[in-house]
């Protein structure tokens, strides 16, 4: 489940890191769901109206994920069933990109594509070895 949450709500409940994904171009740029940081400049600044943005920024997720669809696929993967995954921004303006984002991702989940992906790889959590250098996986916390 992906949930949209205010930056400053994450840090004021004290969310685990681990669940919490930045998608502000300011703060997390090189995320694959952040916008360039001009086009909400853009529309800040009332030079693109939200319907251009809203095109050309989910143009702009295809070409990212027909470029690489392994990061969405991970995203997906965070935040099956039960998992929450949360997408955290702080906007200036009264929309936000994460909306778009959680839109498209939910189109992606339920692609064969991303069925066939998940079949495909190997359950990592089943190994008897924590391989070194995966990073903790945030349910093996709990
Ligand atoms: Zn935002």
């Amino acid at each position: 489940m992906i949930e949209l949450i205010p930056q400053t709500q994450a840090d004021r409940e004290g969310l685990n890191p681990m669940l919490v994904q930045s998608v502000s171009p300011y703060l997390n740029p090189a995320h694959v769901l952040s916008p360039p940081r001009d086009w909400l400049e853009a529309m800040v600044q009332g030079d693109i109206p939200w319907p251009l943005f809203r095109l050309r920024y989910k143009n702009m997720l295809w070409k990212r994920f027909r470029r690489d669809p392994a990061p969405f696929y991970r995203i997906l993967e965070a935040s099956e069933g039960h998992r929450k995954l949360y997408l955290s921004c702080h906007c200036l303006t009264s929309v936000c990109h994460r909306e778009i984002a959680r839109d498209f991702l939910t189109l992606l989940r339920a692609s064969p594509d991303y069925r066939r992906w998940r079949e495909e790889r190997p359950s990592l959590w089943a190994l008897p070895f924590h391989p070194a250098g995966l990073v903790e996986h945030p349910m093996a916390r709990a």
